[in-house]
This record gives C-alpha cells, structure tokens and sequence, in this order.
C-alpha cells in the first residue's frame, strides 16, 4: 500500500508542479505585461445586418507573452481578475480603445461604435463612470462612440453599485450591451432593469440555426422581447452565409463573426476600414 501510495504520488506530483508552474508564470507575466508593452488590443468588425455597412467594432484583448507564447484572454482575464491586475489592465483597455475610437471618427466614421468588455471587478468601482467621461473628455471622443459589454455576472457582483455606474453611464450617452446573452449567465432580471441599448446574442445559440429549430425560435422570441424594450440585437460567432441571412431575416440588427472579419489589429482593420469605404 505504501509503495502503491509513493507511485501515486510520483505519478501526480510532476502534473502538479507543472499547473503551479504554469501559474506563477502567467501571475507574474501579467503582471509585467502591461508594463513590457505585451498587451495588445485586436478589433473584429461588428455589420449592420439590414444595410449591410460596418457598423463598430468589438475591442478584445491579447497578450503575448515572451514565455508563454500567445495566451487567450479566456485564460489570463480570470488570472487578472482573482489578483486586481484587471484593474490597471482595464483601464488600459478603455483608454487605448477610446484612443482608437477617436481615430476612426476623425477619419471620418462618424457613427463608428467601438465596444469595450467590462470585468465584474471594474463594474465595482464607483469611480468607473467619472474615469470613462474623463478619457472621453481627454481624446475628444462622443459618448455615442463607446459601447460597454457587460455580462450578468459582471452585474450582479455587486447589483447596487453596477447598476449606479450603468446608469450614469447610459445619462453620459455611453451605449450599453448585455454580453453572451442565452448563455445562462445573462437573465431576464438583469435585462429589464439596467438602461442596455443592445442584446448581445451567444455564439453557442447561433451555430446551429441552420438545423435547430428551438435555438432559431429562442432567436426569434429574443429579437420580439428586444423590440418591446427598445433594445438592438447583436449576433456573435456569425461564420456562415446562411447564417446571415437567417439572422438578418429573423430582424437582428448586427451581426459579428468570422464570415465577416476574425479580430485584427488596428492596421488592418485600418486597412479593411478602406477596402468597405467606410473611413
Ligand atoms: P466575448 O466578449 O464573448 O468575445 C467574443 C469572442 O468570440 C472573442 O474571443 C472572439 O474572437 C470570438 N469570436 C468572434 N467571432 C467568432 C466566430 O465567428 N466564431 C467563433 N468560434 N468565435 C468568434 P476572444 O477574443 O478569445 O475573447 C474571449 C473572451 O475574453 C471575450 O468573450 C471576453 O469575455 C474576454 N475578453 C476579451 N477582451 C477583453 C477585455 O479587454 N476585457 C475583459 N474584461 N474581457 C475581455
Ligand atoms: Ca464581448
Ligand atoms: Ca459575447
Ligand atoms: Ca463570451
């Protein structure tokens, strides 16, 4: 039993110190990164389903790490977040994108919309709201240009305080969007209570649109309850022509995903900015 006992534990251990490893690594990576210039924003396309146009674009993070190699922000935001390295990383985020944002106004998108992903630890911070209209003031950026995704995760941490700062938000004229909506984290509580202007839709409820008949019909009722609240539609994870056309045909108003462009970054969509005639 003993020596059973020892090989288990020889067996397990070097798994172990490899995940611990693996984790200090990426602690203090992060917290170097922003520091090193190792951060960097990507931008992926957001249409206008019914015009056809570019309508904004969603800003997502990217970390290269010297040691790690590229690091998906599904791995590294969580890290950030359980150790308060969200905080300046958020602030980062919000300031290069409002940098960014202003560019393409000035380069004459005038109705550009860039989208900004809020963590549930910057929704805490009462402070978030006045920060916002600081850097909008500072680069010279219209409210109407900034849109901030949040999830129902992100709102409920602290509802009181979150929906304060939503609500000052959405008086500044920041547009607001209810993130990965049908995913289960995103509810009907949250949805009716907080100013959104638009429904994000999960990219798990659009993939099998083609062959599913119920998640075409929760599409179908999510776009009727958007129009009773005065909400837009945004569908994510778009990859396929059918796809598109089933979701401009149910009434969606935006659409986001491969089919039309993966995230990149801000020369190219510079460059694909130009190519579709927008700026
Ligand atoms: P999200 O907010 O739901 O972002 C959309 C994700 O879907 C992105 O993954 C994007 O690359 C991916 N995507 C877009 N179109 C398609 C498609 O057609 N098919 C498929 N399969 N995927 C598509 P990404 O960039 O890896 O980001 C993952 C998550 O990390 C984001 O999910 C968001 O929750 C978080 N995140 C990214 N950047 C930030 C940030 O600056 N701050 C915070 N707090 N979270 C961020
Ligand atoms: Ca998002
Ligand atoms: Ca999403
Ligand atoms: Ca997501």
């Amino acid at each position: 039993a003993k020596n059973g006992g020892r090989n288990q534990y020889q067996l397990f251990q070097p798994q172990l110190k490899t995940n611990a490893d693996n984790y200090m690594t990426l602690v203090s990576g992060l917290s170097s990164a922003l520091g090193r210039g190792e951060l960097q924003l990507h931008f992926q396309p957001q249409i206008d389903l019914p015009a056809g146009g570019v309508y904004g674009a969603e800003a997502l993070l990217r970390w290269h790490s010297p040691e790690l190699g590229a690091v998906p922000p599904d791995v590294f935001i969580p890290v950030a977040e359980a150790n308060g390295l969200i905080v300046p990383i958020g602030r980062w985020v919000l300031e290069e994108a409002i940098k960014q944002a202003k560019h393409w106004v000035d380069r004459g998108c005038q109705e550009f919309v860039v989208s900004v992903n809020l963590s549930a630890i910057q929704l805490r911070d009462a402070e978030l709201a006045e920060q916002v209209a600081g850097l909008l003031d500072r680069y010279g950026l219209p409210s109407h240009n900034l849109c901030l995704e949040i999830t129902e995760s992100t709102a409920i941490a602290d509802v009181e305080t979150s929906y304060q700062i939503c609500k000052a938000l959405g008086e500044m004229g920041v547009k607001l969007a209810i993130d990965d909506f049908g995913t289960g984290y995103s509810s009907l509580a949250v949805l009716g209570r907080f100013p959104f202007d638009f429904i994000k839709i999960d990219r798990s409820l659009v993939r099998d649109i083609a062959t599913n008949k119920k998640d075409l019909a929760v599409i179908r009722s999510v776009v009727a309850l958007a129009r009773d609240l005065g909400l837009q539609v945004v569908a994510e994870g778009v990859e396929t022509a059918e796809q598109h056309e089933m979701l401009r045909g149910l009434g969606c108003h935006e659409g986001q995903g491969y089919l039309y462009g993966r995230p990149m970054s801000r020369d190219d969509m510079d460059a694909y900015l130009q190519r579709k005639g927008c700026c």
